[in-house]
């Protein structure tokens, strides 16, 4: 059990749900009518409060807008066939918040705070979870530093907010992938497998240089050799060749230890699929697909579930998938998308009543 904070709650005067448009949700564009702050100061959190969603006021000093100390997690809210709401294994969320605070020289949030507040947070706005068929409620903790002076050392005041924001199914085409041999995200000593904001800004142009191309995202490659596969954009890849199905593995610390990512590996495993965590090589690939053995590529994330891919280019060489003939990417979508909206037995679990 989660100890109970005192949070001092201000509620909104009128609520927003009426102006949205369900029908056209572009993620992450609207927010539900509160949010929650807390403070990080003389080495405590306090001032922790569930509010009205509103501008936070800043000196343009402000550490994390010069120096990037800012981390930020992506959650979802779902309501099952009767109404109720849960959320998607927080918990690991909540974890994986504090290594990035660690790797970034920031506090750590305590659990009452992270997991009581966000709990408090979507039950006052639970009216915005969607009770429709791939429809969720994005959830968005951030923390970043507050310190008021342009000085490169480390923050000693810090804000942490959670922002809430409904979402609808996230239809992505099948995607184009470009492999990057040029760029990186992520190198061994870095901070790869950490949800900070640098990393995303980092990632940016060579995203930008794969789009002008035509393809929708770049697969990042190793720093010293671009021969092992790292990351699809913000996305886990898997890899699935015959009856085994391959995923890099955490060890160098490059890549994002992700919810999907790991909730896909179960139930992998559970449909039957060997699963191997290991370094994986582009060379593997173009083999297999050489081969002409089975093979499904995909991203795996919070905010898409799923993304298949149909084609994926490395230096001249081009390959087609012909995802419709897909079993195992699919399936894993389906398995997801029914524990999460009740439709499955949650045997794992995962789903966190709110
Ligand atoms: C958030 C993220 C993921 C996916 O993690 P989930 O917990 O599944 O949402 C993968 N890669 C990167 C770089 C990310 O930022």
């Amino acid at each position: 059990m989660i100890a109970r904070m005192d949070i001092r709650i201000t509620k909104a005067e009128r609520s927003k749900l009426q102006d949205i448009n369900f029908e056209n949700l572009p993620f992450g564009k609207y927010f539900t009518d509160h949010m929650l702050e807390a403070d990080f100061e003389n080495g405590e959190w306090k001032n922790v409060e569930i509010k009205p969603y509103q501008p936070l006021l800043l000196y343009p000093s402000v550490v994390a807008l010069h120096y990037g100390q800012a981390i930020f997690e992506g959650i979802k809210a779902y309501k099952n066939q009767n109404g109720e709401a849960f959320i998607f294994r927080p918990q690991e969320n909540f974890k994986r918040f504090n290594i990035s605070a660690e790797r970034m020289q920031m506090p750590t949030i305590p659990e009452e705070i992270f997991m009581g507040g966000m709990k408090q947070l979507v039950a006052l706005d639970k009216s915005w979870i969607p009770q429709r068929h791939e429809y969720s409620l994005y959830i968005r903790p951030l923390m970043f530093a507050s310190d008021e002076v342009i000085g490169v050392k480390p923050s000693e005041n810090y804000k942490f907010v959670i922002m809430l924001s409904p979402t609808g199914p996230y239809y992505h085409a099948p995607m184009r992938i470009y492999v990057e041999e040029k760029y990186v995200r992520a190198v061994e000593g870095g901070v790869g497998y950490a949800k900070t904001a640098g990393n995303y800004a980092a990632a940016m142009y060579a995203t930008a240089q794969a789009k002008k191309q035509g393809y929708d995202q770049v697969l990042w490659t190793d720093a010293f050799e671009h021969k092992y596969v790292h990351e699809c954009g913000t996305m886990n890849v898997f890899f699935i060749i015959g009856d085994n199905a391959l995923t890099p593995d955490l060890e160098s610390g490059t890549i994002l230890d992700g919810v999907t990512r790991a909730s896909v590996i179960t139930l992998l495993k559970d449909m039957g699929y060997k699963v191997e965590e290991r370094p994986v090589s582009i060379d593997e690939i173009i083999d297999a697909y050489k081969s002409g053995a089975r093979l499904e590529i995909f991203g795996a994330g919070t905010a898409a579930t799923i993304s298949s891919i149909k084609e994926l280019k490395y230096k001249d060489f081009v390959m087609h998938f012909d995802v419709e003939k897909w079993k195992a990417a699919p399936a894993i979508k389906t398995a997801i998308t029914g524990i999460r909206e009740g439709l499955r037995e949650d045997k794992y679990n995962w789903m966190w009543k709110i």
